[in-house]
């Protein structure tokens, strides 16, 4: 090809025959083309240079920013597993006060205590009474929360079982601080405690209740929705109702502050619509020395044993038990009610499903007691508060 353009080129009149032969342009261009590949290939080198110092540069930043990353992070693992370490000493240090301080507090009171086997209802023949040094050497059980001397004024209204007691008051209200703990009143009071309930047996309970005149408290669960009516029928018949919780399985309420709360919660919205509000009586599944929760979470009952009286709830436990968590004969129901005999009696009683015993004996427990020279109550903000040391 390149021979046939020369020969044309030859071939051209001089005039216009070009200044320069074909040859020469190529030649030209070829050495431009060279100059420019020369070119080009020198740029590629340099920028894949620049483009290697580059990515070595972002690499060193990359590495520093990592660095800095772990860096941080293992400062921030560190801080928080110290400040993890410092609420769990923080939370030690005051269940161990407050055990020094209940053991300094009760003095010559006694504790009553739950022996926390793991059986279905709190009682299970667990509570004793331990002998002690008080005038009456009964099984008064004092709270040990530290209230001790504070508030103590107050002592157990002096009026019958049917005095009039505004229950609107009754409502969560955290406003009351100046619980009673004080049980050594010179009367003898008994407060009855029925857990677990509604049940069928409820209204046969009610009617032996109101057979004698008698008022009483019972602590509900959400477990039966078909008797929750009875919650209502029982605090018309002027019955106290607490809350006990919702569930009553040991390993969903005491797997977590927030879920004991949730559970309570429940409870709290079906009572308040039988009876207008939510009550502020409480009682732990278990009671407060429940040991079963520490299952479930360590400590939980010093936590709630202090935080639900902050949020204007106040807990009962007992200082004497029929103890039919078990099957008992209407002869051990009735032995068991009068087996010690505290000034004031927290007896703790259950009406759920099955306590048929309990229902059959509770003319004799009523019977024997109030020969004992007892007063019926039902738990009103001036009663005084029993509470169990707290295990866990
Ligand atoms: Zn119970």
């Amino acid at each position: 090809m390149e021979n046939d353009q020369d020969l044309e080129l030859e071939n051209m009149p001089d005039e216009e025959a070009p200044t320069y032969s074909f040859v020469e342009e190529k030649e030209k261009e070829s050495k431009q083309s060279g100059r420019k590949k020369k070119k080009k290939k020198a740029d590629p080198e340099k920028a894949a240079a620049e483009q290697r110092a580059k990515r070595r540069a972002e690499k060193r930043e990359a590495e520093k920013r990592a660095r800095r990353e772990r860096i941080g992070s293992i400062i921030i693992t560190a801080v928080v597993i110290l400040i993890l370490l410092v609420i769990v000493l923080l939370i030690r240090g005051r269940g161990k006060n407050k055990a020094a301080a209940e053991s300094r507090g009760t003095g010559s009171a006694q504790t009553v205590q739950e022996a926390g086997n793991g059986s279905a209802g709190e009682t299970a023949g667990a509570v004793s009474a331990e002998t002690g040094n008080t005038a009456n050497g009964t099984g008064q059980s004092v709270s040990g929360t530290g209230q001790e001397g504070t508030g103590q004024a107050e002592t157990p209204g002096t009026g019958d079982t049917a005095a009039a007691v505004d229950r609107s008051s009754f409502a969560v209200d955290p406003a009351k601080t100046d619980w009673n703990f004080d049980t050594e009143g010179g009367e003898k009071t008994v407060y009855l405690t029925f857990d677990d309930g509604p049940s069928y047996l409820t209204p046969a309970v009610l009617d032996v209740l109101d057979q004698y005149g008698v008022k009483a408290t019972f602590f509900v669960t959400g477990q039966n929705p078909e008797y929750y009516d009875y919650i209502g029928d029982a605090f018309r018949r002027g019955h106290t109702i607490g809350l006990h919780t919702y569930s009553h399985e040991y390993e969903q309420i005491y797997a977590s502050v927030d879920a004991y709360y949730e559970d309570l919660g429940r409870i709290g919205g079906i009572v308040e619509e039988q009876i207008g509000f939510v009550p502020c009586f409480i009682r732990f599944p278990g009671g407060a020395s429940n040991t079963i929760s520490a299952h479930y979470m360590q400590g939980i009952m010093s936590i709630l044993s202090e935080d639900v009286v902050a949020r204007g709830y106040q807990y009962w436990d007992w200082n004497n038990s029929v103890a039919d968590g078990s099957t008992v004969t209407v002869e051990e129901v009735c032995a068991n009610a009068v087996k010690v005999e505290p000034n004031t009696m927290v007896l703790l009683m259950h009406d759920g499903n099955g306590k048929d015993t309990t229902w059959e004996a509770l003319p004799g427990v009523i019977e024997l007691l109030r020969d004992m020279g007892y007063t019926f109550k039902a738990l009103d903000r001036n009663a005084p508060v029993v509470h169990h040391s707290v295990l866990n």
